[in-house]
């Protein structure tokens, strides 16, 4: 383990060289924690750069912003501050802290700590480790916990038995370290983890909270493991609401995760989609739009991402209507563009085995999309249109004509506004 700093690209070496020498000038011990840790030993990428301070945070990043004329954020009411580093990496800073827990589920009262505090009060052991980056003893692992040991040995164990019951959302995070590493979750960790579930630990905690950890286990590469063992465990109750026919969902999903990738790469490069949402569609899939509004409530979803959700429910109508035997680039573009980007990657999913609305599909995103006018609403004024709904409608005609070939240059576009905006 001496050299496991060694593994980290020169960049990341050069900036926790600085972080160290300047914690050194102020006389303060600093350890990069966490995950980064855990992947650095696993052999796996991973640029979160967390460090944790024993002293203040908030003046150390401080003085490192300072010194190397870096922006800097700080949260004064966390104790934490963010540098970012000249190609920007961030760097996240927190004072080493020591946290209890006033009643199970509650956010946790928090007092400065030592490393060894701060370690405690993670959620495995797998990710209470920490590696010393001041120059003297520079590199040193700190891991109290055992918890290289577990990496070997492919566990995932939580730090004391009321880890769950302190704070349930850790049941989902031990389900999605246990399935992204194809690790199991250690007997005892399983009994406690089940003991939680069984005491209903879900309810002591906020649903925003829940719903967090529930997202980051469907931005995974591959979710559907995760909502099995869930399942199998009983831990999707959290949900409140009975997931409908889910081997069916399991099923969409494995397809969505095998082509999320390609597809990423294919059709949204510049625009990267957002995988979970269309995970969260297929789970709802079959929701009617009552339960569907609990959940949103429930949850409190940020409204864009339930426009997103609710435009997937109308994809058996679109699916219906884009079947039709002969379609024009615009007639596909009406019916496609209204979705989201999620919305349609669902439908691409549900359709995968009929290749003319793949084929469909894929125009949509790589040559229709994209397609603009070069004129706009005040062109038009400048004709001595009004401004109104004409203006909206000879827009869209205009593109439609351009979307069907009819139409190519801003001159052309242009004659055919005046001619539209003569017609009345
Ligand atoms: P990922 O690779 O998914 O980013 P991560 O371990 O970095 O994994 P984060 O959610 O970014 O996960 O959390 C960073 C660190 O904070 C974790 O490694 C863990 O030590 C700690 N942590 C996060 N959530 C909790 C929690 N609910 N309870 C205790 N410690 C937590």
């Amino acid at each position: 383990m001496k050299n496991l700093l060694s593994r980290l690209n020169q960049d990341i070496r050069l900036i926790l060289k600085d972080i160290g020498n300047i914690a050194d000038e102020r006389g303060v011990a600093v350890f990069v924690v966490g995950g980064l840790v855990r992947d650095l030993i696993l052999g796996k990428e991973n640029f979160d750069l967390d460090i944790v301070v024993e002293g203040d945070a908030i003046t150390m990043a401080e003085a490192i912003a300072k010194r190397k004329k870096l922006e800097w954020v700080c949260y004064r009411e966390f104790g934490t501050a963010t540098v970012i580093f000249s190609k920007g990496d961030r760097v996240d800073f927190a004072t080493a802290r020591k946290e209890s827990y006033a009643h199970p589920g509650a956010l946790p009262k928090v007092v400065a700590g030592s490393i060894h505090d701060d370690l405690f009060r993670r959620d495995f052991t797998i990710n209470a480790l920490a590696v010393r980056i001041n120059p003297v003893r520079l590199g040193v692992l700190i891991d109290d916990f055992s918890g290289v040991q577990d990496l070997k040995a492919k566990r995932i164990r939580i730090m004391h038995d009321q880890s769950f019951i302190d704070d349930p959302t850790r049941i989902l995070r031990a389900i999605r370290f246990e399935q992204r590493f194809n690790f199991r979750i250690e007997k005892h960790s399983l009994n406690m983890l089940n003991l939680a579930l069984s005491k209903k630990a879900f309810q002591t905690v906020k649903p925003e909270r829940i719903f967090e950890e529930f997202r980051k286990m469907l931005s995974e590469g591959t979710p559907q493991k995760s909502l099995k063992r869930c399942d199998s465990l009983g831990a999707l109750d959290f949900l409140g609401i009975k997931l409908k026919n889910l081997s069916e969902s399991l099923r969409l999903m494995e397809k969505f995760s095998y082509s999320s990738r390609p597809l990423q790469k294919k059709l949204f490069k510049d625009n990267p989609i957002e995988a979970w949402l269309v995970y969260f569609m297929i789970l709802v899939e079959h929701f009617g739009e009552k339960d569907l509004d609990t959940i949103f409530k429930r949850f409190n979803l940020k409204k864009i991402d339930r426009n997103k959700i609710a435009s997937s429910k109308q994809g058996h109508v679109v699916l219906k209507k884009l079947k039709a035997k002969r379609l024009s680039p615009s007639q596909i573009y009406r019916l496609l563009s209204p979705l989201s980007s999620e919305a349609i990657s669902f439908l691409r999913i549900k359709a995968a085995s009929h290749r003319i609305l793949v084929r469909r599909i894929d125009q949509f995103f790589l040559n229709y999309r994209a397609v603009a006018l070069s004129i706009n609403g005040n062109d038009l004024i400048n004709f001595g249109l009004s401004s109104g709904n004409r203006i909206g409608m000879i827009l869209a005609q205009i593109l439609d004509e351009k979307l069907d070939g009819l139409i190519t240059t801003r001159e052309e576009e242009i004659l055919r506004a005046k001619t539209l905006a003569v017609q009345g």
